[in-house]
């Protein structure tokens, strides 16, 4: 061989005695084939048989298979985000014409994507309370295919009756998602209460260390998979081995990392509760959180992220308090090793649920760092929110009564 062609062609190395803990990374656009009949027959290979890098390689298969098991379903497709997941479900499982009832309390998004880009193409949607449980039956109607979950609620926290509403969505004829970010599935495990869609932001807990973006989609009938695929395939999505290896890096430490948060935070939930009234701290191992009855049932622990109500007369300090935080930063995308601290406002998001705070929500997600530390911050936003209520109950006494 002539040396431009050695440059091109590689020479065999033995692998043998090679074992490593570590899992290798498969990069690859095309796919060859021992023969040409191979080639010729690739189609046959199916959705679970190598044909082309965008369908898998054995490093994504490996990350698949391993949320495959752990979510206790059949099959799992990953997705270059949390949100591609949401929109890849509902894009396959809906027609024109057809209707998917999705809870005010939904990661915001997602919502989007039910006005924004269904609505137009004539798929309907319709906003149900997180806690209506089987009370879902009265929403059903024939063109309903698909019911939207998120349990703990984005931001509120609310806890859902999942098995009620697979239960009532079954019977009505629809299929039911769950997005289980906040949980993982060490947490909570949707498949098993009769979820079809179990949809994860890897983004979040599962990667754990902010530098990657992926979702997955696991399902409990096989049926299901080869629909997603075919979307997948039509659309041309898949995800790089690169990030499927740093995912399954982040998925070894997922359930050390994950019992410290949740740990963390729930010590630091019962602190506040102490601090402030108790019903400003919303976590769903707080007794007066709702739905904790249904946290207490279905799931098997907590993560790292909890909220805490700003009261009207204490917004105005926040900012500041914020900013002087020296651990904690500011920021939106929870789970990884860094804490953040993320001010909202949820009154825009959501159109059915009565009670909900119409101010800034705090919300919290507790990372990698010493405890002391991260209470540090929090103590003196905790003390301002307090001293905020009693100036107020003060003010309030004082006013001549009219
Ligand atoms: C972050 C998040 C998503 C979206 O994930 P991305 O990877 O950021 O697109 C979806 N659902 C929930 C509950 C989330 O917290």
């Amino acid at each position: 061989m002539h040396d431009k062609t050695l440059c091109v062609m590689r020479p065999e190395v033995s692998h043998e005695g090679f074992a490593s803990l570590a899992v290798p990374t498969y990069r690859a656009s095309t796919i060859v084939f021992k023969d040409a009949k191979s080639y010729a027959d690739r189609k046959y290979r199916g959705p679970d048989g190598y044909s082309y890098g965008l369908h898998g390689t054995p490093t994504s298969r490996t990350l698949e298979a391993a949320l495959t098991e752990l979510e206790r379903g059949v099959r799992t497709v990953l997705v270059p985000s949390g949100q591609a997941a949401i929109a890849l479900v509902m894009t396959t499982v809906l027609m024109p014409g057809a209707s998917v009832l999705i809870a005010d309390t939904a990661y915001p998004p997602a919502t989007g994507f039910c006005e924004n880009f269904l609505k137009p193409r004539g798929i309907s949607y319709k906003v149900y309370d997180p806690m209506i449980g089987g009370g879902i039956a009265e929403l059903m109607d024939p063109t309903v295919k698909l019911v939207w979950t998120e349990s703990p609620g984005s931001t509120t926290m609310e806890v859902q009756d999942i098995p009620a509403i697979v239960a009532a969505a079954h019977a009505g004829g629809a299929l039911v998602a769950c997005d289980n970010t906040w949980a993982t599935p060490l947490n909570f495990k949707p498949l098993d209460h009769g979820v079809d869609f179990s949809v994860e932001a890897l983004t979040k807990y599962v990667g754990g260390h902010s530098d990657l973006l992926m979702g997955s989609v696991s399902v409990r009938e096989l049926p299901q998979q080869r629909r997603l695929k075919d979307t997948m395939r039509m659309m041309g999505i898949g995800v790089s081995p690169d990030d499927c290896a740093l995912v399954l890096r982040g998925l070894e430490t997922m359930g050390v990392r994950l019992a410290h948060c949740a740990a963390v935070a729930i010590d630091f939930a019962q602190r506040l509760a102490e601090l402030v009234p108790a019903h400003l701290v919303l976590h769903p191992a707080l007794e007066h959180n709702p739905g904790h009855e249904f946290w207490k049932r279905d799931f098997s622990g907590a993560s790292g992220v909890f909220s805490l109500i700003v009261p009207p007369a204490a917004e105005e300090a926040l900012p500041d308090l914020l900013t002087a935080a020296k651990v904690f930063s500011i920021g939106a995308s929870w789970g990884g090793t860094h804490s953040l601290l993320a001010p909202m406002n949820v009154t825009g998001d959501r159109s059915v649920t009565a009670s909900v705070h119409p101010g800034t929500i705090l919300r919290i997600s507790i990372g990698l760092e010493d405890p002391r530390d991260l209470w540090t911050d929090l103590l003196p936003i905790a003390r301002a929110i307090a001293d905020s209520l009693h100036n107020e109950t003060l003010h309030q006494a004082e006013a001549p009564s009219p």
